[in-house]
Order: structure tokens, then C-alpha cells, then sequence
């Protein structure tokens, strides 16, 4: 698969997840049709994305086609940002994290992580590097520190250079891909041990892994920043309008100002004629501010069910990513 071509600071990629046991029992259809590498058809209407990846993708070839070309750029002084968008169950967190510390199927985070220490030990040797990891979530417009569990109801502040930043979250130095696994590591377990039913959890919170990376050169002194947000958000699947009520209601409602605080900036962008982009409508847009579009690099993954029985969630789905093309 060739890469994805640089042009435009906003890439939307679809990616379909196989058929699962249950539907196949249920005999659920397969709906998707896939066209070509940046087209499917579902309901005899046709969404076109920069890339399509159909249900067969390996976690390589998705990470080899759009991860590996930002992580080049964010070591030369960009920011970037990549999400997960979609329904429960579509393969978000497969497609962010997949097992961990399995070498096939780990997803894009822990590739990030190898890949970012391979650059470093292969550049010029009077760089000294100085990166850290953050690791936090958003739950009903709240901020929580996934690595101090006292922390949980962060701010969001700026810096002198107008920065956004969430101050007080804790920062991790890292010196090797396996100190980065420690720090998901840690910060899974803790994201468990605050919640009774850890799926329920996160299928309502947006989570977030930041990756700070500066250099500096020990003779010239020149230095270069650079950062990536790699973002696991809420399930974009509407609450039955009739069930919920109560505290289930008031977390549909948060998510769902949420994802469309964070799709009206993206749409913004996305258009690049609006002078206005709505980043202060939402916590996450904000944090996101100096990492989105403009000189950022931006994908957005939109994470689909194949099956029949989630037909409207996964037309919606595609529609939100229409949104940002
Ligand atoms: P989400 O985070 O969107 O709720 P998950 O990533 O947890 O969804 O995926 C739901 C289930 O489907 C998991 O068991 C996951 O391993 C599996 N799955 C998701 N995407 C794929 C894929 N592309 N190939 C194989 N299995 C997948
Ligand atoms: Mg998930």
C-alpha cells in the first residue's frame, strides 16, 4: 500500500472490523462494499474517504499507511493528532492500542513508541532528546489523570505563548518503548481499578495519550518540539431516546456535545475558508487547539461495524467523516 499523499493536513481513513461470532450466529449481514482503496458503498450510497481499509487490514499495513509518515513529521517540529471515531465495539481501541505487547497485533500507539526510538538511535548523535508521556482521560467534561488517581478534575490553562495545556497533569519521562508500555500499562490499570464496569467506562470517556518530544542540539543549542495527541474517543452511538433518563441520559448528552464540538472544528478545518474555528466549545478542542489542523498533521479514523444490525450507527458514522473531507 503506497502512503497517503501529504497534501492536505487532514486525513480521514475508514476502517471496517471483521464480521464478530455473534453477529455471524445471529446471521447478520456483511454490508460494506468496498471500491477501489478509498471508497465503500453501504446502503446503495457511496462514502469516499483518503483511504478505505476493508476488514482483511492488518494492524501493520494501517499503521505503515498513516502513523509512520506523522511520527517522521512530529520529530521535525510538528504537532499532530490521531483519533479514534466511532460506535462501541467498532475497533477504536483495536486500531489505537490493540494487544499491547503483541508484535502482529498491536495497534498504533505501541507501533508510535518503537518507531519514535528507532528514528532517535538512527539521527545525529548530538541530539540529546527529551521525551514524555501524559496519559489522561475526559469523563462527563472532566479531566482525570490516568497516572495519579488523586487527579481527578483537571484544568485546562495556557501557557505564556498561549499554549493550552492541562496543568497539573502528570508527565512521565521515557527513554525506550518498554518504559512507554509501562506508563499504558499503569495508567490502564488505573483507568480499572476507578470504575466497576471498565467497557461501560470506556465507551463514555475520551482518552488521551500524549507524546511531548523535544531536542536539542548540545553544540548549537538549537532546539525543536514537537507533539502528538493520540485520542480513544467516547462511542458515538445514540442513547434510545425512550430507555435512558437519569445519569445515563445526562453522560449521552455530554458525549454527544462532545464529538460534535470536535466535528464542527474539524469541519472548520476541514473547509480552511472559516476564520472562526470552534475550539473553545469543548475541553477536548481546546487541549487539542495547537495540534489540529492549520501546520498539524490530523487523521481521524472512522471506525465502522460491517454487520447489518448496526446499519444506522455505521451511516452516521460515515456521515460525521464525510463531514471533515
Ligand atoms: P471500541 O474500542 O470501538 O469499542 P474495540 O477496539 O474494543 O472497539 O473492538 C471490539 C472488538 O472487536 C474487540 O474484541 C476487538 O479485538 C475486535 N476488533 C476490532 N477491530 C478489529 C479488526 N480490524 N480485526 C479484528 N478484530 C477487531
Ligand atoms: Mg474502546
Amino acid at each position: 500500500m503506497a502512503d497517503v499523499p501529504a497534501e492536505c493536513n487532514i486525513k480521514v481513513l475508514c476502517r471496517f472490523r471483521p464480521l464478530n461470532q455473534s453477529e455471524i450466529v445471529r446471521g447478520d449481514q456483511f454490508l460494506p462494499k468496498f471500491q477501489g482503496d478509498d471508497s465503500v458503498v453501504v446502503g446503495g450510497r457511496s462514502y469516499s474517504f483518503d483511504r478505505v481499509f476493508p476488514t482483511n487490514t492488518t494492524q501493520e499495513q494501517v499503521y505503515n499507511t498513516c502513523a509512520k509518515q506523522i511520527v517522521k513529521d512530529v520529530l521535525s517540529g510538528y504537532n499532530g493528532t490521531i483519533f479514534a471515531y466511532g460506535q462501541t465495539s467498532s475497533g477504536k481501541t483495536h486500531t489505537m492500542e490493540g494487544k499491547l505487547h503483541d508484535p502482529h497485533q498491536m495497534g498504533i500507539i505501541p507501533r508510535i513508541a518503537e518507531d519514535i526510538f528507532n528514528h532517535i538511535f538512527a539521527m545525529d548523535e548530538n541530539l540529546e532528546f527529551h521525551i514524555k508521556v501524559s496519559y489522561f482521560e475526559i469523563y462527563m467534561d472532566k479531566i482525570r489523570d490516568l497516572l495519579d488517581v488523586t487527579k481527578t478534575n483537571l484544568s485546562v490553562h495556557e501557557d505564556k505563548n498561549r499554549v493550552p495545556f492541562v496543568k497539573g497533569c502528570t508527565e512521565r519521562f521515557v527513554s525506550s518503548p518498554d518504559e512507554v508500555m509501562d506508563v499504558i500499562d499503569e495508567g490502564k490499570s488505573n483507568r480499572h481499578v476507578a470504575v466497576t464496569n471498565m467497557n461501560e467506562h470506556s465507551s463514555r470517556s475520551h482518552s488521551i495519550f500524549l507524546i511531548n518530544i523535544k531536542q536539542e542540539h548540545v553544540e548549537t543549542e538549537q532546539k525543536l518540539c514537537g507533539k502528538l495527541y493520540l485520542v480513544d474517543l467516547a462511542g458515538s452511538e445514540k442513547v434510545s431516546k425512550t430507555g435512558a433518563a437519569g445519569a445515563v441520559l445526562d453522560e449521552a448528552k455530554n458525549i454527544n456535545k462532545s464529538l460534535s464540538a470536535l466535528g464542527n472544528v474539524i469541519s472548520a478545518l476541514a473547509e480552511g475558508t472559516k476564520t472562526h474555528v470552534p475550539y473553545r466549545d469543548s475541553k477536548m478542542t481546546r487541549i487539542l487547539q495547537d495540534s489540529l489542523g492549520g501546520n498539524c498533521r490530523t487523521t481521524m479514523f472512522i471506525c465502522c461495524s460491517p454487520s447489518s444490525y448496526n446499519d444506522a450507527e455505521t451511516k452516521s458514522t460515515l456521515m460525521f467523516g464525510q463531514r471533515a473531507k
